[in-house]
């Protein structure tokens, strides 16, 4: 089924390119490079400043194209993209993440909930792929990922798609969201936009539970790497996510993202263009699986790592559900709830003792709101 014009969510409020406005502090000099009366300092390391930026599936030679598209329909055809190792024939049957050979898509619009830098003025294009190969109690997009509300794309259908959202949204980038079990069809679907004349930066935007595979498939054509860290120790893998080891896939594949595209990196209209943002969500009672996590990054990938602490963390999904076999008191309210542990808001210390534990590791790019009347980089 193809998704109907209606559901290319662009309105005049959100997606009609506005007028390029560069903030105050933008396009006058480098950090610490302020020598004419007048000029403003760019308040970006040199380091991560992009001149300008061309994305890395333009810079792909045909030869290697045609070797990426063999080897998505050989693994489409035998699923061992995910640490999950289905190894299923996806054109026949599904498997742990219950999508078959054509993605699922929720939702495709201009996207106005992303970081400043991601976001921009126009928008991140965003694809919300339907499925997912965790099962997160808490999931925060909890029917999008485990109800699998969507429809049903090929990956030309995608493509199609990915230059609307450039052609009409004039959106900065196309943002895949939750891609880990579509990657064969997200590789393809990137191969047929770039002949069709997409000109964008891809994000992938993923929970990190992917595998060396399905990254070697996706270098060379994904520009920004977004992973989420979630939860550092087994238990709290298999409690909460329902995997055996959440961070030994996420801290693999982490490293590898972070081998292909570097420290994010932005072009002076504060935009990202290249590297790893990652996200963490402060959760309630976690703040030692947190400085496990930003202790992995300060000393595994990069000091320079630019890192999200999200604070927007609410019980969703199974989260303070009443449990099946538990009674009901003599007010009629359920005795018990699952996962009482994470039940309820974090607290402003949760989310102090985080930032702390990430800053005493040397970590120090934030996604802080800024302090310069402009975009936070
Ligand atoms: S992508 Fe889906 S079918 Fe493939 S290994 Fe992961 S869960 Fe299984």
């Amino acid at each position: 089924m193809r998704l109907s014009n209606s559901m290319l969510r662009i309105t005049a409020a959100t997606a009609l390119p506005r007028r390029a406005r560069l903030p105050r502090h933008l396009g006058f000099g480098l950090l610490g490079a302020r020598k004419t009366q007048g000029s403003r300092a760019l308040h970006l390391a040199p380091p991560f400043l992009l001149d300008d930026y061309i994305p890395r599936y333009q810079l792909l030679p045909e030869v290697e194209a045609a070797k990426k598209r063999s080897r998505a329909y050989a693994h489409l055809r035998n699923c061992n993209l995910c640490p999950r190792l289905c190894g299923v024939n996806r054109y026949e049957t599904t498997g742990m993440c219950l999508i078959g050979d054509k993605v699922k898509v929720n939702v495709i619009a201009p996207h106005f909930g992303e970081e400043p830098c991601i976001q921009g003025h126009n928008g991140s294009g965003s694809v919300f792929f339907s499925g997912c190969n965790l099962r997160c109690t808490f999931c925060q997009n909890y029917d999008i990922s485990h109800r699998r509300n969507g429809f049903d794309l090929t990956p030309e259908e995608l493509a199609d798609w990915y230059l609307k959202l450039q052609d009409v949204g004039h959106v900065h980038n196309i943002n895949l969201i939750t891609p880990e079990h579509v990657v064969p069809q997200v590789a393809l679907s990137i191969l047929q936009a770039r002949d069709l004349g997409l000109k964008l930066p891809i994000v992938y935007n993923t929970s990190a539970f992917d595998s060396l595979a399905s990254l070697e498939l996706l270098d060379g054509l994904v520009d920004i790497y977004l992973p989420d860290f979630k939860v550092w120790s087994q238990s709290a893998s298999r409690r909460l996510l329902k995997a055996d080891d959440y961070a030994a896939a996420a801290t693999e594949s982490i490293r590898a993202m972070h081998a292909q595209v570097g420290d994010l990196c932005f072009t002076a209209d504060g935009i990202a263009k290249k590297g790893v943002l990652v996200r963490h969500l402060v959760m309630p009672g976690k703040e030692d699986e947190a400085r496990e996590i930003m202790k992995f990054l300060a000393e595994s990938v990069s000091r320079d790592t630019f890192v999200n602490i999200m604070e927007q963390y609410r019980p969703d999904a199974h989260v303070g559900k009443p449990k099946r076999r538990s009674g009901n008191n003599t007010d009629g309210q359920p005795e018990e709830v699952r996962y009482p542990e994470i039940n309820r808001a974090i607290t402003q210390d949760e989310v102090s003792a985080v930032r702390k534990a990430a800053e005493a590791v040397g970590l120090w790019r934030f996604c802080d709101p800024p302090k310069h009347d402009g975009f936070a980089i």
